[in-house]
């Protein structure tokens, strides 16, 4: 499809046709909040935490804490820890950089 032929503003038209237009950026970042906010809503509350319902092998993961705000103890320190490695590798990065110069 011609990409000037389409009605811009639309997830189809970032996802299928990779246009970065403002309109279908936007039309994108709604979708994906919106789809947040259908995950978030099927969490379940067990004993004043919210957890994903997902299969047992997809709680630790620092995925499931993030695009499932699962806060069950197993997915939260899987983020935790991916934090720390994220901070560590910036702080490598920092120290190369540094070290380069
Ligand atoms: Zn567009
Ligand atoms: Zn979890």
């Amino acid at each position: 499809m011609n990409a000037s032929l389409y009605p811009h503003g639309t997830v189809y038209g970032y996802k299928n046709l990779g246009c970065r237009c403002a309109a279908c950026t936007e039309a994108h970042r709604i979708y994906l909040r919106d789809a947040r906010y259908a995950r978030y809503a099927r969490r379940v509350l067990v004993d004043g935490v919210w957890v994903a319902p997902v299969a047992a092998d997809r709680h630790g993961l620092a995925y499931t804490y993030n695009t499932w705000g699962c806060r069950c103890d197993r997915c939260k320190s899987a983020a935790n820890a991916e934090r720390r490695r994220l901070a560590q590798q910036r702080a490598e990065r920092q120290r190369v950089a540094r070290g380069s110069r």
